[in-house]
């Protein structure tokens, strides 16, 4: 039997200063003529407020929502409002845990949705997976990819500029999750898809080029760091799965999520383990730390604000995170003692 691979990609992205003005239009365009738009209270004043106005203007009808952490209860909300008021699409407008609140919850109501970043913390603005926070932890969820993306420049460079640097960690971080891929074909025979794979490497090589751009916070910069989380979205769609965008060291990012008592973002986390793990790899991990050194973001476990004992425990613990996950840490089994050594060699402790 041949195998068929589906994709599903947004139809239509915007990228730029000003392009949430275009809300309006894009939602006529696609046929929409009544919206629920999920927000934060922060995002609403920031964005939504003008994206509603915008849409009005257009002739849409729209209602709000608002939405703290990823959470079941405000899926189960956003699902009741949608089919009470026979909502045609759902519009997002935040950061990540708005985004992925509306993901889940456009697929449970089985309606499209818009993706509208107000930071570019991470590449979960366009991508078809989503985290929820259960009880206990948080988990991944397969859901639908956006119909379109609103990325607008001008509201990203207005955000805190720790966003931005966490987004770039979590681009950088593609460098080594392509070469875990790689390795999971080469050992375990796994799907490797080579167009994904580059993309997402590319992305990563881009944001690396205008590292200093993005540090000054300019247009070229930021729409820079935009299309790479956007082209990372689009390369976990072709990939069918999150494979091109998260290897060990997403793993040791997800570790610590779960050991520190504090974690710090999820970029910064991922582009901390980038170092260590570009270095078993046999990378240049040191062109890692000095880019991120660059872009201001952390790359010691002091700059994480996290106490080294728990980046060590992380090391120890990230592959059992997800065994079924094969990457470079499945070769060289981190034990406490080579753990630390690990982190001291790529001078993260
Ligand atoms: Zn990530």
């Amino acid at each position: 039997m041949i195998e068929t691979h589906r994709i599903d990609l947004p139809r239509i992205v915007l990228i730029g200063e000003g392009v949430l003005d275009s809300l309006g239009s894009t939602c006529q365009e696609l046929g929409f003529d009544s919206a629920l738009l999920v927000t934060g209270r922060t995002t609403f004043e920031i964005a939504g407020k003008r994206a509603m106005e915008n849409l009005r203007s257009s002739g849409v009808r729209v209602e709000e929502v608002f939405v703290g952490t990823a959470k079941l209860e405000h899926v189960s909300n956003i699902r009741e409002r949608v089919e009470k008021h026979g909502h045609k699409v759902l519009i997002g407008v935040g950061g990540g845990s708005v985004i992925d609140t509306v993901k889940i919850g456009s697929t449970r109501a089985k309606k499209p949705f818009i993706s509208i970043p107000t930071t570019a913390s991470h590449d979960g603005i366009a991508s078809s997976v989503a985290s929820l926070k259960s009880l206990h932890r948080p988990y991944s969820v397969k859901t639908q990819s956006p119909i379109a993306v609103i990325a607008d420049s001008k509201i990203v460079r207005h955000s805190p500029y720790r966003f931005t640097a966490s987004g770039c960690g979590d681009i950088l971080s593609k460098h080594v999750s392509v070469q875990d891929w790689k390795l999971a074909h080469e050992v375990r025979k796994e799907y490797y898809g080579a167009y994904a794979a580059s993309l997402a490497f590319m992305s990563a090589n881009l944001v690396m080029e205008q590292a200093e751009n993005i540090k000054e916070c300019t247009e070229e910069g930021i729409r820079t760091l935009l299309e790479a989380l956007v082209s990372c979205g689009v390369a976990m769609s072709i990939a069918g799965s999150s494979r091109p965008c998260s290897g060990s060291e997403h793993l040791f990012s997800h570790a610590l999520d779960l050991i520190a008592p504090k974690p710090a973002l999820h970029g910064e986390q991922c582009g901390v383990g980038t170092i260590m793990m570009a270095h078993l790899h046999g990378l240049d991990w040191e062109k890692i730390t000095n880019t991120l050194k660059i872009l201001g973001g952390p790359t010691t476990a002091m700059e994480l604000n996290i106490p080294e004992e728990y980046l060590v425990e992380a090391l120890v613990k990230a592959q059992s995170i997800r065994p079924e996950r094969y990457t470079i840490l499945n070769e060289v089994n981190l034990t406490h003692s080579k753990a630390k050594a690990l982190a001291e060699y790529c001078k993260v402790v």
